[in-house]
């Protein structure tokens, strides 16, 4: 029934943990204030909160048009917005609201004007920035009509307990295979040039919110931890076909 339909389930990485120093880029458990000269204050976590630091590694989505896989980066993420916004599907995600869309927003926002720009090279950077800014604010008022099924299960139910709505707690509730790994690996592993291990926790992360995103269009009641199963409600479609 969807196949074919104007439907994506988008999920990103970020290329740092929301626990590595904002000074000096290190883990909370390497030595911040080294006799080596490093000049780090001293150890502070970037925070979930600074998605531009947090930054963008890679970023996959599942288009049901096609039936493929695509994915994209910092290279490619304002051509990855164009076409969102040109082309309107329905965005599916997991927590895309408050962190993946956001922080696709926020890696475009930043993006830096070269400091030695001067004359016509500056207009011209300024201009492109401000056409950025301009795709971001698009890219966000379509995000509002996305279906992201965190946000639906915290309409039904807003209990927030402790590492019950994370999208591996939920798989796991609901029999859907969970992750290989901890989310807090990826960045060090693409650092280390570990991309397969990323890519591979990527497109996991989207298929299982695509099979979770599947059970809902079911009417499938989706389970949380200590008991409870919630009936989220169903996205409108628009059917092309008849
Ligand atoms: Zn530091």
């Amino acid at each position: 029934m969807l196949e074919s339909q104007n439907i994506l389930v988008l999920d990103v990485e970020t290329l740092a943990s929301a626990d590595d120093c904002r000074h000096c880029g290190k883990p909370s458990s390497a030595r911040h204030r080294s006799t080596q000269g490093d000049n780090c204050p001293g150890y502070e976590p970037i925070g979930w909160e600074n998605k531009a630091a947090l930054s963008l590694s890679i970023g996959c989505y599942y288009d049901y048009q096609d039936g493929q896989l695509h994915w994209f980066d910092r290279y490619t993420l304002e051509a990855t917005l164009r076409l969102f916004v040109t082309r309107q599907p329905l965005l599916v995600s997991y927590n895309g609201i408050a962190f993946d869309f956001a922080l696709m927003r926020a890696v475009l926002r930043h993006a830096k004007i070269p400091e030695e720009l001067t004359g016509d090279v500056l207009h011209q950077a300024t201009d492109i920035k401000k056409a950025l800014c301009q795709l971001c604010d698009a890219f966000k008022a379509f995000c509002a009509t996305s279906y992201d099924i965190l946000a639906e299960i915290y309409k039904v139910s807003p209990y927030k307990g402790k590492g019950i709505n994370t999208l591996d707690a939920i798989c796991r509730e609901n029999g859907l295979s969970t992750k290989e790994m901890d989310g807090g690996m990826a960045p060090r592993l693409w650092r280390q040039n570990r991309i397969a291990e990323v890519v591979g926790y990527n497109v996991g992360d989207v298929l299982r919110t695509k099979a979770l995103f599947e059970m809902i269009m079911a009417r499938k009641t989706i389970r949380r931890g200590y008991g409870s199963a919630l009936l989220l409600p169903r996205p409108a479609l628009t059917h092309q076909e008849d």
